[in-house]
């Protein structure tokens, strides 16, 4: 599963940091998701209750930021930040358009105590 395995990645990088830290209890986890990531936050915060059992982040609680959708025109060059549901370069219309970012998913920080 999809989900199972990013929730895996994510839970090895915050009890690595957490060790690094010292870290008795990790309390939230702030993670990066691009409007492309096809990632179901609901679903990873149920595959993390899951796998955290048991260790120092179980009961941590994930939040999800979602990270603009930025793309460059091929037709005009122009480049900039567009909506999910218009799928268009706002200078010419094109639609001919190259991703340079929104797929990303990583952990940005992480509370722990
Ligand atoms: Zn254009």
């Amino acid at each position: 599963m999809h989900e199972m395995a990013i929730t895996q990645s994510i839970l090895d990088i915050v009890l690595s940091a957490g060790k690094d830290a010292g870290a008795q209890h990790v309390r939230a986890i702030r993670l990066k998701t691009g409007a492309y990531s096809d990632v179901v936050p609901s679903l990873v915060q149920e595959c993390f209750d899951l796998l955290a059992r048991g260790s120092i982040a179980e009961h941590a609680v994930l939040h999800f930021e979602a990270l603009p959708l930025i793309v460059r025109c091929r037709g005009c060059g122009w480049q900039g930040e567009i909506e999910k549901r218009h799928i268009a370069c706002k200078a010419c219309g094109g639609q001919d358009l190259e991703m340079l970012s929104g797929r990303e998913f990583y952990v940005d920080s992480i509370e722990a105590e």
